[in-house]
């Protein structure tokens, strides 16, 4: 799938190249693509979380002839626009909208170009009244940001995925415009023997949007849960010594520390054990439980393990951190812990069970192990549960696949009629994101569309794809 394609837009010193340089990071890449015809265009890869990105530099302003700087400025602009899938348009929220900004907005909105508008110079609140003003601009609602400190980045990938999904249904179509003829089936199994050029397309857009979790990087591994329910048994049962409350890294950093270590080949990092060090140092209530410290390693964590007693198993308590592990869109494991112990296992069990079922409702399918910290039981299972969940939460489904899916879900149960008597259309879908596993859908009225069947197709996700016991999002995104 070829990346999307943005050009930077703006009048000088708004940032154009600070955002250009965060946006391609280390990986700038200069491509003459026709030396000597297009010596002044400039391509980079670039990447905004995981959306990989194809930027167009309007940069050699330098190498064009002499002419008045605006009318430079207006080949360039024009000359970016006609490459990019969106244009982003930048101000500089401190100074407020200029003249000159309002020329370049008048640019854009005459090109057919879609533009995200970016008030850029946003860090600390400074630029709140600029980035008011560029409501103005008629160019839809500004992004807030800091190009130089990297803040909004989020907020940027958020405006960048429709267009992301526009252009890959448009490159859907125009393969298979290319594949079958007009009209021509989706399936795969319509592409003919001879028809090599589809299939390779085909298997392209899968490859590309396979991303195997990499062996070698560490998976980021919480232990939460309440005071005296067993993590630091369990932590040091798993990494094999006690020096998590003993060891050199203790008295270096104060806030948050980590350990590594490698369970069946797997590299595994156990970020912020501050909680459970700060016990072992100060005699702080073993009855209180800091949301703050939850809250800060459930957010350096990919998969969280929320540790419970068998004894009181979902209390109010738990219950309260497993919604913010959920919340946070980490995956999250339960284990639970004294299982040696347990007075009535049964009871225990079916007590887990309806409290998922009646409060945890929308995460179906939680993985959870019984295990003895202390005994060192079951804590094979509870770690490779671990990987297990991670491998599905890091999973993306092909957009091929998924619209193939979308169809069979609208053909059984087609969305209710919106206002108007007019039925509601779910046109197409895309996975926007990994990790959590999060999902755009392009609707004709995504504000008619009930909740109810927004939870059937996010059910329906996790049954058809496996995304059992992980958070999945759903985006609704307004298409014509
Ligand atoms: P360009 O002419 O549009 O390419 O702008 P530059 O990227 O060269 O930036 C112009 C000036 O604005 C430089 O001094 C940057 O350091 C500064 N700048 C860029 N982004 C930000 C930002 O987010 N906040 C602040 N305060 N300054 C920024
Ligand atoms: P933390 O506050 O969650 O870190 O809990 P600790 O690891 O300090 O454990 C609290 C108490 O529970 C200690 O007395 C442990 O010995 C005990 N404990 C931990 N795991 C188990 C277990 O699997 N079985 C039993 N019977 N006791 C356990």
């Amino acid at each position: 799938m070829r990346p999307l394609t943005v050009a930077i837009i703006g009048r000088p010193n708004v940032g154009k190249s600070t955002l250009f340089n965060r946006l391609a990071g280390r990986r700038l890449a200069i491509v003459h693509d026709r030396p000597g015809v297009t010596r002044d265009r400039r391509f980079a890869d670039g990447r905004l979380g995981d959306m990989p990105l194809r930027i167009v530099d309007t940069a050699g302003l330098e190498e064009a002839p002499a002419d008045a700087l605006e009318t430079r400025m207006r080949q360039q602009t024009e000359r970016a626009l006609a490459e990019a899938d969106v244009a982003l348009m930048l101000i500089d929220a401190r100074v407020g909208v200029t003249p000159m900004d309002a020329h370049f907005a008048q640019v854009l909105r005459e090109s057919p170009t879609a533009v995200v508008l970016v008030a850029n110079k946003c860090e600390g609140g400074a630029g709140e009244a600029g980035l008011y003003e560029s409501f103005g601009l008629g160019l839809g609602d500004p992004v807030p940001l800091s190009a130089e400190h990297g803040e909004g980045l989020a907020a940027l990938f958020e405006a960048l995925l429709p267009h992301e999904a526009a252009l890959h249904a448009r490159l859907d179509v125009e393969r298979e415009a290319g594949g079958h003829g007009p009209g021509g089936g989706a399936d795969d199994a319509d592409i003919a023997p001879g028809d090599l050029e589809a299939r390779a397309a085909a298997g392209a857009d899968d490859d590309a949007e396979a991303e195997p979790v990499d062996p070698g990087r560490p998976l980021n591994l919480a232990i939460v849960g309440r005071p005296n329910t067993g993590k630091s048994t369990l932590v040091n049962r798993l990494i094999g010594d006690d020096r998590l409350l003993t060891g050199p890294e203790a008295g270096v950093t104060r806030d948050a520390i980590s350990v590594d270590w490698v369970h069946d080949g797997r590299p595994i990092r156990l970020v912020d054990t501050a909680g459970l060090r700060r016990k072992g140092r100060i005699h702080e209530s073993l009855e209180k439980l800091s949301v703050a410290d939850t809250l800060n390693a459930i957010r350096l964590a990919e998969v969280v393990v929320l540790m419970m007693d068998a004894d009181m198993v979902m209390d109010r308590q738990d219950l309260t951190i497993a919604r913010l592990v959920v919340d946070e869109g980490r995956a999250l494991v339960l284990a639970v812990n004294k299982w040696d112990a347990a007075e009535d296992r049964q009871g225990t069990l079916k007590r887990l069970r309806d409290r998922l079922e009646t409060s945890l409702a929308q995460v179906r399918g939680v993985p959870y192990v019984t295990v003895s910290a202390l005994q060192g039981r079951n804590l094979d299972r509870l770690m490779n549960t671990v990987l297990a969940t991670h491998a599905v939460w890091n999973q993306r489904i092909s957009t091929g696949r998924l619209n193939r899916w979308l169809a069979g879900m609208t053909g059984e149960h087609p969305p209710p009629m919106g206002q108007h008597g007019r039925r509601i259309r779910l046109r197409y879908m895309t996975q926007a994101k990994a990790r959590p596993p999060t999902f755009a859908v392009f609707c004709s009225r995504p504000e008619d569309l009930p909740e109810s069947y927004s939870r059937y197709l996010v059910n329906g996700l996790r049954d058809a794809f496996g995304f059992e016991g992980v958070p999945v999002r759903l985006l609704l995104r307004k298409s014509e």
